[in-house]
């Protein structure tokens, strides 16, 4: 039991957290679910209109192809069943922000049902069960950053979203984190979606409350809904806070339980940290969902864009492939883990290796080398443009000691300017590695006659002995501009100041 339970209860009561979650991920289409209104971020407010997406009367939704087909792409890779036969629903609900009054989703035929989500976490990989995942049209914008009245903005009605809708199966605010990141990696790595909680285009909604069990006997609180977060962190912030605060209002006053009060929609107050109670939450029969006449049914097996869809082989999924990294690579998990972080990062890695690269050297090349370079230019790997060719040669050059690991980050850093192979740019920046023994054994003496105090260190500090030798090499890499082999200058470090040692003894 963690501390904070430990914390926060009495003697002889102990609890388990109960939630399940309900994730809209905004799909990767070019065009609204329903309307060829084009979608972009931050364009100018209701720019991005028709009829359609106003709701005005007599307008005609035409269902876009492609939202279903991602659909059902991220539906296959949570292992859920495929509807051959979905349809469209009308949810009634009047809000400023939903000029038709009512949303375009589904309701008893979801396109996606019954699957499950593995999430690694500490204790092991976790199944979360999915329930359904449907297809459904976002509302536009309220903006209330105006004194004395709200500003609506509906570019973004008609926005093609999938809602996806987990069994009750996670037990904490950690792994509740961890499966909104899974989702996240799986969904940008299929292409379904963006992926970005900058723009929006994931949001969150945990369904939260607390088995009880005192002296033997089980009480469950009500279940509360927390509306609209749009970050992981807010994700595990708010199921920690509402599972203090269900637990201190039962405790107040036993009475407040699952059946005998009635379900919360609770918004989340970043600024101080809580959440607060919107409005007891609706029925279902209160959003009167009937089918939307206006739509024809989607037919899976009937089109054969989707049916191509539903037969493709489901790609390589990320869990899957870091640890074929780590078996056929002999990668670290947190090397593979790094790499697979962008999936064209981890193609490039793949070409790089299959063009010839060691795939240790390469991996550790991608982690310490090209990610900082990215990192620089605010993009990622595969973005910097450099063949798999070219990445994998120079990988070859470390491996072979042609160039040491740091020269190589130079030579790197000029790749990114040039079209030369790194052989060519090695050699013009005169970091090519020196063999030559006499050269080396010169740099290594000039090092210890310049470092008499190191070298002191060295013969009579043991504690300190590896940093001093690690000190010497680093200058022995400096008065050879780099072209020293560290691993062989070391070496020779090691055994001129034990010949230093003979001496004194
Ligand atoms: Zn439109
Ligand atoms: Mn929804």
């Amino acid at each position: 039991m963690s501390a904070l339970k430990r914390s926060m209860t009495e003697p002889g009561i102990t609890f388990r957290t109960i939630i399940g979650l309900e994730v809209h991920v905004q799909l990767r289409t070019k065009t609204k679910l329903f309307c060829g209104c084009l979608l972009e971020f931050a364009a100018l407010p209701n720019s991005l209109t028709c009829p359609v997406c106003l709701g005005l009367p007599g307008a005609l939704p035409v269902m876009n192809r492609e939202a279903v087909r991602l659909a059902i792409r991220l539906g296959k890779a949570l292992n859920c069943t495929i509807a051959d036969f979905a349809k469209w629903d009308r949810k009634s609900y009047y809000y400023p922000d939903l000029p038709k009054n009512y949303q375009i989703s589904q309701y008893d035929k979801p396109l996606c049902q019954e699957g499950w989500l593995d999430v690694p976490g500490e204790d092991g990989v976790g199944r979360v069960g999915i329930q359904r995942a449907h297809l459904e049209e976002d509302a536009g914008k309220n903006i209330h950053d105006t004194p004395g009245c709200t500003l609506v903005d509906l570019n973004r009605t008609g926005t093609p979203l999938l809602e996806i809708v987990t069994r009750p199966d996670l037990t904490s605010a950690d792994q509740a984190y961890a499966f909104c990141t899974e989702l996240q990696k799986l969904a940008t790595y299929l292409s379904v979606s963006e992926g970005s909680m900058q723009k929006g285009q994931m949001r969150f909604e945990p369904n939260v409350n607390l088995a009880i069990v005192r002296d033997g006997i089980e009480y469950r609180t009500p279940i509360s809904e927390i509306k609209n977060l749009n970050s992981f962190k807010a994700v595990r912030a708010a199921i920690e806070y509402e599972t203090r605060r269900q637990l201190q209002d039962w405790m107040a006053d036993n009475s407040y339980l699952f059946g005998e009060r009635p379900h919360e929609n609770r918004g989340w107050n970043d600024g101080r940290q809580v959440t607060e109670l919107q409005r007891s939450k609706e029925q279902a029969h209160d959003y009167r969902y009937f089918p939307d006449p206006d739509l024809v049914s989607v037919e899976v097996g009937r089109n054969a864009a989707l049916q191509g869809e539903l037969n493709r082989p489901i790609d390589e999924l990320p869990v899957a492939r870091c640890l074929r990294f780590q078996a056929e690579y002999g990668l670290s998990a947190n090397d593979a883990e790094t790499i697979l972080a962008e999936r064209a990062t981890a193609d490039l890695f793949e070409r790089a290796v299959e063009a010839g690269a060691p795939p240790k050297v390469a991996a550790k090349q991608f982690v310490n080398v090209w990610s900082k370079l990215a990192n620089e230019y605010r993009r990622s790997i595969a973005e910097l443009g450099i063949e798999a060719k070219r990445i994998g040669a120079l990988a070859k050059m470390v491996e072979q000691n042609t160039v040491s690991a740091s020269a190589a980050k130079t030579v790197a850093a000029a790749m990114l300017d040039s079209t030369d192979g790194p052989d060519f740019l090695a050699e013009q920046l005169g970091l090519i590695q020196v063999v030559d023994e006499e050269e080396l054994a010169k740099w290594v003496d000039a090092a210890i006659a310049a470092n008499e105090k190191a070298v002191q260190t060295i013969l009579t500090n043991p504690k300190k002995a590896k940093a001093s030798e690690g000190f010497l090499r680093g200058q022995v890499m400096k008065i050879s501009s780099g072209k020293a082999d560290p691993g062989r200058a070391g070496e020779l470090i090691a055994k001129r100041v034990a010949g230093l040692k003979d001496q004194e003894d």
